[in-house]
């Protein structure tokens, strides 16, 4: 009736904040780009842009403009059927600013644009073509719409010289109806992900679920087992959230021990990694973890 639940304890962060992260929201407003840290109150935004001084510093940059066509329940960007066009110029500056930051690593992610013809993957693409030629060592991440099913534009991504492909299939398929836009569905998700390994077999694959939607134990491990069918290398598991009182509300908090069980389970099923807590976001110490680990 309108009360507000309590957060958990493991909920509540003290944000600390490196000296990167007040000049990278300074070039952000200079250079009118997008973060998803920022537009989704991220509370993990101190940690993963001041990251830098150990030469971990990660961020998640939208590309595409900060409106999409569609509308999913569980998600606090702006929505419009008409979106004004992707800025040329975008691509150019992103990779100026992602250089000039000092960044390891960077998360590309987008809007869906389901009203452009290539859904935007060009432009993505062109993105990480002009990070890589600003600094080759730079990793990059793209985090993909479904292209509404349209596999050419999960190919322009997958061969546009990004490290790592990410696509999000959010929760498990029983609840995509609820949670998601009624455009996304989950078979077309784990379809993106399928073609990326078929297309770039030696592509990193990553995906993301959230927990506290009411899912049972059996959805999510059927979820898992059907990533690893596909190959999928890479899982994150983090609590949902709801940004305003108009999203979906959560189900559950769920508790710190559970997370750490579907950490068990990834690793047992062979994810070569698994980030699974209640603060863990699809981008949550990527970098940190991908020059430790998988790129050695
Ligand atoms: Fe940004 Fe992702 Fe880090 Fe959150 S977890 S601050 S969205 S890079
Ligand atoms: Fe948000 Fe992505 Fe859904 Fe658009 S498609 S509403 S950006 S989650």
């Amino acid at each position: 009736k309108g009360e507000r639940v309590r957060l958990p304890k493991w909920l509540k962060t003290n944000i600390p904040i490196g000296k990167n992260y007040h000049r990278i929201k300074q070039n952000l407003r200079d250079l009118n780009l997008h973060t998803v840290c920022e537009e989704a109150k991220c509370p993990n935004i101190g940690e993963c842009w001041g990251g830098g001084d150990h030469g971990t510093a990660t961020a998640t940059i939208m590309v595409l403009g900060d409106t999409c066509t569609r509308g999913c329940r569980f998600c606090s960007v702006k929505t419009s059927r008409n979106p004004p066009p992707p800025d040329p110029n975008e691509p150019s500056n992103t990779a100026k600013a992602i250089v000039s930051w000092g960044l390891d690593y960077v998360v590309l992610t987008s809007v869906d644009r389901d009203d452009l013809p290539d859904g935007g993957a060009a432009h993505f693409a062109e993105t990480v073509r002009e990070i890589k030629k600003g600094k080759s060592s730079i990793l990059v991440e793209c985090l993909t719409p479904d292209f509404h099913g349209d596999l050419t534009g999960v190919e322009t991504v997958a061969r546009s010289g990004l490290d790592v492909y990410a696509h999000n299939v959010e929760t498990v398929a029983e609840l995509q109806w609820l949670v998601r836009d009624p455009r996304a569905n989950y078979q077309q998700s784990l379809n993106v992900l399928k073609h990326v390994k078929q297309v770039e077999p030696d592509m990193v694959t990553k995906t993301s679920i959230m927990l506290g939607l009411g899912e049972t134990d059996s959805q999510i491990l059927r979820v898992l087992e059907d990533l690893r069918k596909i190959d999928v290398d890479c899982l994150t598991l983090g609590q949902y959230m709801q940004p305003t009182v108009r999203h979906i509300k959560v189900k559950e908090y769920v508790h710190p021990d559970k997370f750490k069980f579907w950490e068990e389970v990834g690793n047992k099923l062979g994810f070569a990694y698994t980030a699974s807590g209640p603060l863990v976001r699809s981008s949550y110490k990527a970098g940190e973890f991908f020059l430790k680990n998988l790129l050695e």
